[in-house]
C-alpha cells in the first residue's frame, strides 16, 4: 500500500553530514508519513554485509518497531519500507513485504495486484523454485530473482557494455514485461549495495532528488521531511537510483524521462 526506498553516501573521510543518514531512520519516518494510507502489514529491509537483513510484522508500525528494538538492523545507507494492505493472502507475518528470495540476497516490496500471479507461479514451480507464502508479490521477487540470476551467471556477455552493475536494473525490466495489472515494486539485492531499483505500471512511483542521496516513494509524503524536489514517473519505466544518480528508462532499455517539480505543500 505505502512505499518507501533510500539510498545514501557515507560522508567523505573525517568530514561529517547533514544528511548523515541512516537507512532504517529514512524508511521509518516514510513509513510514519504514509501511515494515512491505511495498512495491515509493514517491513523493512537494508543491504549489509553482502546480504539483506529484513524484518516485518503484521499489525501497527508499533509492531515492527517493537521488533527492530528486539532485534536491532545493521546499518546501512541502502534500503526499502513498505506498508501493505492485503489483496491476496491474509495480514500475516509471512505474508508481509519484503519478500526476500535468491538465496536470502533479494528484496522485494509491491503495491498492486500482479494479475498474471498464477500461471507465472505454476511455471516457477515447474522450474523448481519454492514459495513461503500466498501472495502474488512473491511470484513477482521469484521471477525477479530467476532472471537476475540467469543474467549475472551468463556472464558478460549477455549483460552487454553497462556490465554486471546494471544486472538488477536490466533484471527489473524483464519482469516487468512479464507482468501484468498494476505494480511498482522495489528491489535491492546484496550485490549491488548503493542500489535500489524499482518499476512501475498502472500505480503511482516518485522519486525524491537529494544532495547525495536519493528517495523513492509511492507518493512524496515518503520523503518529504528530506527534500521536495521529486521526479514524477510516467507509465511503464523503471528507475536505478544510487546516492549520487537517478537513471529512468522504459521496459525496453530505452531512456526515458519522468515530470521534475518541486513539491509546494506544507508538510
Ligand atoms: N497484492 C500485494 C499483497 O497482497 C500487495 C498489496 C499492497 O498494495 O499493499 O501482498
Amino acid at each position: 500500500c505505502g512505499i518507501v526506498g533510500y539510498v545514501g553516501t557515507a560522508p567523505a573521510n573525517g568530514t561529517s553530514s547533514s544528511r548523515d543518514h541512516q537507512a532504517l531512520d529514512v524508511l521509518m519516518e516514510g513509513l510514519r508519513r504514509l501511515e494515512y494510507r491505511g495498512y495491515d502489514s509493514a517491513g523493512v529491509a537494508v543491504v549489509a554485509d553482502g546480504g539483506i537483513a529484513m524484518r516485518k510484522k503484521s499489525g501497527k508500525l508499533a509492531n515492527l518497531i517493537a521488533e527492530l528494538a528486539e532485534n536491532p538492523m545493521p546499518d546501512s545507507l541502502t534500503g526499502i519500507g513498505h506498508t501493505r494492505w492485503a489483496t491476496h493472502g491474509g495480514p500475516t507475518d509471512l505474508n508481509a513485504h519484503p519478500h526476500v528470495v535468491d538465496g536470502g540476497q533479494l528484496a522485494v516490496i509491491h503495491n498492486g495486484i500482479i494479475e498474471n500471479y498464477a500461471p507465472l507461479k505454476a511455471d516457477l514451480l515447474k522450474q523448481g523454485y519454492s514459495f513461503v507464502s500466498e501472495t502474488d508479490t512473491e511470484v513477482a521477487a521469484v521471477l525477479l530473482g530467476s532472471i537476475y540470476r540467469k543474467l549475472t551467471t551468463t556472464a558478460g556477455a549477455a549483460l552487454g557494455s553497462k556490465g554486471a552493475d546494471s544486472a538488477l536494473t536490466q533484471a527489473m525490466a524483464l519482469t516487468a514485461r512479464q507482468l501484468e495489472g498494476a505494480f511498482t515494486l522495489l528491489a535491492i539485492h546484496g550485490e549491488q549495495p548503493g542500489v535500489v531499483v524499482a518499476a512501475r505500471r498502472n500505480s503511482p512511483l516518485v522519486v525524491g532528488l537529494g544532495d547525495g542521496e536519493n528517495f523513492l516513494g509511492s507518493d512524496v509524503s515518503g520523503f518529504i521531511d528530506y527534500t521536495r524536489r521529486a521526479v514524477e514517473l510516467g507509465q511503464d519505466q523503471v528507475v536505478t537510483i544510487t546516492g549520487d544518480s537517478v537513471d529512468i528508462t522504459d521496459f525496453f532499455g530505452a531512456p526515458a524521462q519522468g515530470k521534475e517539480y518541486v513539491v509546494d505543500w506544507d508538510a
